[in-house]
């Protein structure tokens, strides 16, 4: 009786401990920023007053072939991604080309980069777009194509460590306390 006892406690054990092991990667999948150690837009919903963080999944895109522009604002929510659509422009300047510090408008952040960073060739010295703020160079116009339908990577390799663009972890506790984060760094 007591070895039997004693059997199932160490079964109960074991499977206890593989089903915390087993539980790790899921918990760790599931939150926002898990994917997303660096995201190389705003982390925080202009739709929702900069309050809320943003989820990666929902954005809205904005192109301006004239101006050579292409830009990806990250909301929170599904809702906000066209909240956000009707004044795209304001909040593109607000978020990309607003110098945190003085509030002025502020030029675009030339990256100089000289590898593409979609084909890893030599760029060509002419194709260039502005994403984000930022002036990204190709080595031909098919590669600026493929950046602007998902710029993530690309940015990811030429940006590998920008902390500046680190996605902020969730505070803990405060779950989705409207307070705080008012005084945001967009205005
Ligand atoms: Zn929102
Ligand atoms: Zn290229």
């Amino acid at each position: 009786m007591r070895c039997t006892l004693k059997s199932l406690v160490v079964t109960f054990m074991a499977v206890a401990f593989c089903t915390f092991l087993a539980a790790r990667p899921v918990v760790a999948a599931e939150s926002k920023e898990g994917d997303f150690e660096y995201l190389y837009g705003n982390h925080y919903c202009p739709a929702c007053n900069y309050s809320d963080l943003v989820d990666p999944q929902f954005h809205a895109d904005i192109s301006n072939k004239k101006a050579g522009a292409f830009a990806r604002i990250y909301v929170c929510s599904a809702g906000c991604v066209d909240k956000i659509k009707k004044d795209i422009a304001k909040y593109y300047t607000e978020i990309y080309r607003t110098d945190k510090k003085t509030g002025k408008e502020k030029p675009a952040l030339d990256l100089k980069n000289k590898t593409c960073p979609m084909s890893g060739e030599a760029i060509d010295g002419k194709t260039s777009i502005e994403y984000n703020g930022m002036i990204v160079h190709f080595c031909c116009a098919d590669c600026t194509k493929s950046f602007v339908k998902d710029p993530e990577p690309g940015m990811r390799k030429l940006l590998p460590e920008a902390k500046e663009y680190k996605f902020p972890k969730k505070p803990e506790g405060q779950g989705n306390a409207h307070e705080g984060h008012t005084d945001h760094d967009g205005k």
